[in-house]
């Protein structure tokens, strides 16, 4: 069992999901996921799920990533073509820790970078602007090294 496996396990036991063999694919499937860095959205891990256990709900499925995301072990991004992808790279889950998000906007590869913002600076906005901030989110969209015309 891989690492991430074992933590996705623990992130289920935490939020008190009831061990069960569909649960268990789960865990797997997102420790796959994990490794290999894709998105995915709610479908394609049904659709995947189902393939193994055919009498899985799609609500059970939307209802466990929505908690995993929660839980920091899931990550949404929001494409602004109204494309939403779940990544397996939450901040509880990776070494990584703390990370914001690189988005293709034509491949949809998704990529965890550790820069932040400053800080100084979100507290200077929450003074000036007498706003409580509680997190924050930041993702650059643009286009990857494959999506990039080729230099001549
Ligand atoms: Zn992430
Ligand atoms: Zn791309
Ligand atoms: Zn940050």
């Amino acid at each position: 069992m891989s690492d991430y496996v074992q933590k996705i396990e623990n992130a289920l036991d935490a939020l008190g999901e009831r061990k069960s063999r569909p649960r268990q694919l789960l865990a797997e499937k997102l420790g796959t996921l994990a490794v290999e860095g894709h998105g995915f959205t709610v479908e394609e891990l049904w659709t995947a799920l189902r393939a193994e256990n055919p009498s899985l709900g799609r609500a059970t499925v939307f209802r466990t990533v929505k908690r995993l995301v929660d839980a920091k072990i899931l990550d949404l991004i929001d494409f602004l073509d109204g494309t939403k992808l779940y990544r397996v790279c939450g901040e509880s889950l990776i070494d990584t820790g703390h990370h914001h998000h690189l988005a293709c906007l034509q491949c949809h590869a998704i990529r965890e970078f550790t820069f932040c913002l400053p800080a100084d600076q979100i507290e200077r906005v929450s003074r000036k602007e007498n706003f409580w901030v509680q997190s924050h989110s930041l993702t650059l969209y643009g286009l990857c090294e494959f999506c990039r015309p080729q230099q001549p």
